[in-house]
């Protein structure tokens, strides 16, 4: 295969020198080589062709068989040395000590149209952070991750890419809901590319060794190749990149709730460092619009990842990203000022983002009380988050009255719509036009711009349970379906209106629609 490879990450930072694959405190270094899994009989399911000529992968070799062999593991292209990353982790706000890449393992690194891209496999077998478990992947969450990502990139939010979707042809003995039934589920291999993974966890791991000269030497990396508009390495460049990770993480999660996505497990490790949405597990996507929903049943109790919370948690989670740089800067007040800034910068973004999906474009002092109200009233009966605002495009200045009937597509059960809820919505319809009044766009124009940022398709998460059922039956059609319906998420599709549906009666409490464990 003819890739323009590079290696910047092992070259140029240290090695555990240990080569065996054993489970294993790493200290002192940033990773550990290993191989990836011998796999039994691959079968690639899906590729991305975008990706494919992102690396610059020609036709022919995308459809060899070097290319099945290479991107399930079978086969280590030569002069590549894979390797997993040590990382640590703040898991649901304890530290977890050392984490690392337990079932993820870096191919190599490809330059191409001057993009750098690593080039990692989830699911490729045990390295030496596997601690308990298989470093394996099963085919419902590769698919999960696969299409999810591939889809956030269209709807313009930050994230980590992917290239292919295989079977490894292993069966993976899982308990999918931790209760005592294990099965076996069909092995899965995503091939999942990103400039870097590199995550809070893995400066957090060196600061809580003590290890500041390993720190050192990663962070000046991660500018040097990540952050080379900051300048050489130096106290005001650490402050300096401090606040751009803090930054794009803002933008990010801003991201992640215009369009109702929620992680669900917003761990330090679970962090990148270059602000992308990274490892999808129990993620889920918001049907009612609800700040308390969390779709993953290892958080139901405290719901600390829950929808509405994942700003504060991007906050927690820099604060313990700035304890880890803090011994290279050893001052306590700019790493502070750049936190409140970001909670400062979340109320303006926030803002900023729902005058967006409402249309709004001139300042209007009243704007945060019109928005208060509408989720107010959002929240009094379960009302689809991406149907509501998707139709509320086709509002009409000047015809309150009609307000109503243009979103009620978007009640989940018309009849808990009370009297005095309809008035509500009444009142708010009026202010809301009161205040398009006051601005100049026509409505047609507003319509196609509001239409930029309330996408019509999402990766609901029963769409993704229905390609995993057919998926397990050997069909994978559905895969296809939904990976190109969700590429143009903002345009109207004709051919496809049945996903731009609420959530059907039988997945609201079926596994994997509405509830989602961390195993995977
Ligand atoms: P997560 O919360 O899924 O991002 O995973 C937390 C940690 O557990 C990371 O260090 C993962 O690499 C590791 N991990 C998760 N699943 C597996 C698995 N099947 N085998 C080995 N390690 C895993
Ligand atoms: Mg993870």
């Amino acid at each position: 295969m003819n890739l323009n490879l590079k290696n910047t990450f092992a070259k140029e930072l240290p090695a555990d020198p240990i080569e065996e694959n054993s489970r294993r405190q790493v200290k002192e270094a940033c990773f550990s080589y290993v191989s990836p899994k011998h796999t039994k009989n691959p079968k690639i399911l899906h590729v991305s062709e975008e990706m494919v000529k992102a690396l610059g992968i020609s036709e022919t070799d995308k459809l060899s068989e070097e290319f099945v062999e290479v991107f399930t593991g079978n086969k280590v292209l030569e002069n590549t040395t894979p390797y997993a990353m040590c990382y640590g982790g703040h898991q649901f706000g304890n530290w977890a000590g050392q984490l690392g890449d337990g079932r993820a393992i870096n191919l190599f690194e490809v330059q191409h149209n001057e993009k750098q891209w690593q080039v990692q496999l989830k699911g490729a077998g045990e390295t030496p952070y596997s601690r308990t478990a298989d470093g394996l992947a099963v085919l419902r969450s590769s698919i999960r991750e696969y299409l999810c990502s591939e889809a956030m990139f269209h709807l313009g939010v930050p994230t980590t890419r992917a290239l292919s979707l295989a079977l490894s042809g292993d069966d993976v003995m899982r308990d999918m809901l931790y209760d005592g039934n294990q099965a076996y589920e069909k092995g899965a291999i995503v091939s999942r590319l990103a400039p870097s993974f590199l995550r809070f966890g893995n400066f957090e791991i060196l600061a809580a060794r003590q290890d500041h000269k390993t720190l050192k030497t990663l962070v000046d990396y991660t500018i040097k190749h990540h952050f080379s508009h900051l300048g050489t390495p130096s106290k005001e460049n650490y402050i300096k990149f401090f606040a751009e990770v803090s930054k794009r993480t803002l933008d990010m999660i801003v991201h992640w709730q215009r369009v109702g996505f929620v992680h669900g497990v917003m761990n330090t490790d679970n962090m990148s460092i270059l602000g992308l949405t990274i490892d999808y597990g129990p993620y889920g996507w918001l049907e009612g619009f609800d700040f308390g929903w969390t779709p993953n049943t290892t958080d139901s109790q405290h719901k600390r990842y829950r929808f509405g919370n994942q700003p504060n948690i991007g906050l927690w989670n820099l604060y313990q990203l700035a304890n880890a740089l803090y011994p290279l800067i050893e001052a306590v007040e700019p790493l502070e000022a750049i936190l409140e800034d970001y909670k400062n910068n979340f109320e303006i973004e926030s803002l900023k983002m729902m005058c967006s999906k409402l249309g709004l474009e001139i300042n209007d002092d009243k704007d945060n009380e019109l928005i208060q109200r509408l989720e107010d009233v959002l929240l009094l009966t379960e009302t689809d988050m991406t149907l509501f605002f998707r139709n509320l495009s086709n509002f009409k200045k000047g015809d309150a009255k009609k307000g109503l009937e243009i979103v009620e597509a978007a009640f989940y059960v018309p009849n808990e719509v009370s009297d005095t809820i309809a008035q509500q919505w009444r009142d708010w319809f009026e202010s809301y036009d009161a205040r398009l009044k006051k601005e100049s766009l026509l409505d047609t124009e507003r319509t196609i711009k509001m239409n930029t940022v309330n996408p019509k398709y999402v990766l609901r998460n029963y769409m993704s349970q229905l390609a995993i059922d057919e998926a397990n039956k050997g069909n994978y059609k559905l895969i296809d379906e939904l990976f190109q319906l969700l590429k143009k998420p903002y345009d109207e599709q004709p051919g496809n209106e049945k996903w731009f549906a609420k959530r059907p009666d039988w997945a609201r409490h079926k596994v994997g629609c509405s509830m989602l464990s961390c195993s995977s």
